[in-house]
């Protein structure tokens, strides 16, 4: 028996790259892997992947841990360098910044590298997180090329705020100023997961998507199915435990659950210390040896407790799945279904993954 574990379906990533690929068919892929490859594991993914361009992360610590572990692609800082301080590791790591304001910008025309920094200059086109405002784009843009140590034209990059509402008025707007940025620069990249899919004219050289490549459906109403990609993550633990509870008894902390008849409970060693959601309500699905069970009263740190009803032969020692698929019944359980039924996204219940999970790559 094991606690939790995560099985990270390697060959399911590299089609799904592909299946981008084909989407995408005039674009580099941007592969994102912040906040450990979106909890898939920086490093290995970093290792395995296969048929892109380059890896985008938020932060230097990230890609300095790339680096140091052997990776050799291309290296975008997707939140550039946070203080002058940084610069230096750009030269050394061979990073490439997303510049994205005035400050940087200027921190970044002051200083010598000695060495080619390919750059990316960020704009904001409406989303109003970061990038520059677009009336200085063109004169970062010029500045930019005028640096002796960048040798190829600065990639033009901006964000949508709301591509997975296709229909959404800022789509519109964002895309009349990307129209305008997109003279400034011959090489460009706007599209995220979302994007990819709901405005392919937007692709332009360079995609860069996270979600979609790991498998999930960035989305609402279309699933990893519909959309020609695999789950790579799949999240199990152990039964641990099988007991009876008859009616009228309640199970776990704030006695949140209670049994409407005589029945079987079984607990599964995971919990919300490995990352697995504590505001999944009574019922939230949970695969056993491929039929669908419910949550049974609140998620503890380190288990949770399903309802097996009464007379299963669901015993100590097997498998359950909490997202992902079941290889041998070919159930599957969508991350996102989890998600929703605790109030939050998909992204959020990848990211979280804690340490203590263990990984088999495979
Ligand atoms: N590009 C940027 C700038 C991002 O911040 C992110 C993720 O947040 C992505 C691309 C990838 O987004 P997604 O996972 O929705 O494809």
């Amino acid at each position: 028996m094991r606690g939790a574990w995560a099985e990270i379906d390697i060959a399911a990533l590299n089609r799904n790259v592909q299946r981008l690929q084909e989407r995408a068919p005039a674009s580099q892929i941007l592969a994102i892997l912040k906040a450990n490859a979106y909890g898939h594991g920086l490093i290995e993914i970093a290792k395995h992947i296969q048929g892109v361009g380059a890896i985008g992360v938020a932060r230097v610590g990230e890609a300095m841990r790339l680096r140091e572990n052997g990776c050799q692609l291309p290296i975008v800082l997707l939140e550039g360098f946070f203080s002058a301080t940084e610069l230096p590791l750009l030269a050394e790591y061979q990073l490439q910044p997303v510049i994205h304001q005035q400050q940087q910008l200027q921190q970044f025309l002051g200083y010598r590298f000695n060495t080619n920094i390919p750059v990316w200059l960020k704009v904001d086109s409406g989303m109003h997180r970061i990038g520059l405002d677009p009336e200085f784009a063109a004169q970062a843009y010029q500045s930019l090329c005028e640096h002796p140590d960048v040798a190829e034209a600065p990639v033009i990059m901006s964000h949508f705020a709301c591509a997975d509402e296709a229909n959404h008025p800022l789509n519109m707007k964002q895309q009349q100023v990307m129209q305008t940025l997109a003279s400034l620069s011959p090489v460009r990249s706007f599209a995220n997961s979302a994007a990819i899919v709901n405005f392919p004219a937007w692709q332009q050289q360079w995609v860069r998507p996270g979600l979609l490549m790991y498998g999930v459906s960035p989305i609402r109403s279309e699933s990893s199915e519909s959309l020609g990609v695999t789950p790579v993550m799949t999240l199990k633990a152990s039964i641990i435990s099988v007991r009876s509870v008859k009616q009228g008894e309640s199970v776990g902390y704030g006695s949140a659950w209670t049994a409407s008849r005589d029945t079987q409970v079984g607990i599964v060693a995971i919990g919300y210390g490995d990352g697995y959601p504590r505001h999944a309500p009574n019922g939230t699905p949970v695969l056993i040896n491929g039929h669908r069970y419910g949550l049974a009263g609140r998620v503890s740190m380190d288990m949770l407790a399903v309802e097996l009803g009464p007379g299963s032969a669901v015993k100590v020692g097997d498998t359950a799945i909490l997202w992902g698929k079941d290889e041998a019944s070919q159930q599957q359980l969508s991350v996102d279904d989890i998600a929703a039924a605790a109030g939050t996204i998909s992204y959020e219940l990848l990211c979280n993954m804690a340490q203590r999970v263990e990984y088999d790559y495979a």
